[in-house]
């Protein structure tokens, strides 16, 4: 068996060719262009890899899942934009499309920090934050996808003036704590990173009762802002909801990569 997966990310692209984590046979990394050529790129890497027998693709949002296109994304061109339908025309084999970040909750179930679990959750906080899972064994999609960098948070502006940038909701928890965030703000402490990423989680933790949440992402490489989050979730639980660990993803920074791959195989096996 050989999968192609496709991690497609807003920021960048990474693809693989091979069925996990100690079968990696090729792979690559190239910054988000314009749609065409991106995916054209990733097409011609993974088509000069032998035959495939499926592809999975973890996409950046947000997506129309049935449909397997970008959809409402603010990046520019990017709009509207069919991604599945156009990798399988120019592979000719099945492809499988989910978030990115469900995707790489999958990788985690398969191989990563979630194995055995059933329900839990998997947050990046990158450029952007976003966040997938898997509640009682099924990747959670509902009504569209999970968006649970745009949930709301206190935002107290006496202690932080900044307005955040995005560019639907200002100060959504990706406005006030994503990467791009903490750079437009200029000095962003950490305690206050750890603030609104615990009370983000903390909204997690209430509704799903997720068993681990998966932390990861460029912002979680901050020597000891993963401590001061899980520190600042257990103050703000108060003793009354029980907080799961918060770990580091298993897989690094793979997971997403990775987590294509399963979803390919997962497409030839589910039917
Ligand atoms: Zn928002």
């Amino acid at each position: 068996m050989a999968f192609g997966g496709i991690e497609a990310g807003g920021t960048k692209w990474v693809c693989a060719v091979g069925t996990g984590p100690d079968d990696v046979r090729d792979s690559v990394v190239f910054p988000t262009g314009a749609p065409e050529e991106t995916i054209a790129r990733a097409t011609e890497f993974l088509g000069a890899n032998g035959a495939l027998d499926a592809v999975g693709v973890g996409s950046f949002g947000p997506v129309d899942l049935r449909l397997g296109r970008i959809t409402t994304t603010p990046k520019p061109g990017w709009r509207d934009t069919d991604v599945a339908s156009v990798v399988a025309a120019a592979l000719g084999v099945p492809v499988a499309f989910d978030t990115d970040v469900n995707a790489a909750a999958l990788g985690e179930h398969r191989w990563g920090a979630a194995r055995g679990l059933d329900t839990f959750v998997y947050v990046t906080v990158g450029t952007g934050i976003g966040g997938g899972g898997m509640v009682e064994g099924r990747l959670l999609h509902g009504m569209q996808h999970p968006e649970i960098g745009h949930m709301r948070v206190p935002h107290d502006r006496a202690r932080d003036p900044f307005d955040g940038i995005c560019p639907y909701h200002g100060d959504c928890l990706e406005g006030l704590a994503a990467g791009e965030a903490m750079k437009a703000r200029g000095d962003t402490p950490l305690e206050l990173e750890a603030e609104y990423l615990a009370l983000g989680l903390l909204n997690v933790v209430t509704v799903l009762s997720p068993q681990l949440i998966v932390l990861g992402g460029g912002v979680m490489h901050k020597a000891g802002l993963l401590e001061l989050v899980r520190g600042r979730m257990d103050e703000l639980a108060a003793g009354y909801v029980a907080v799961p660990d918060v770990v580091a993803p298993g897989l690094g920074d793979r997971a997403g990569v990775l987590g294509a791959l399963e979803l390919a195989r997962l497409a030839l096996t589910d039917g």
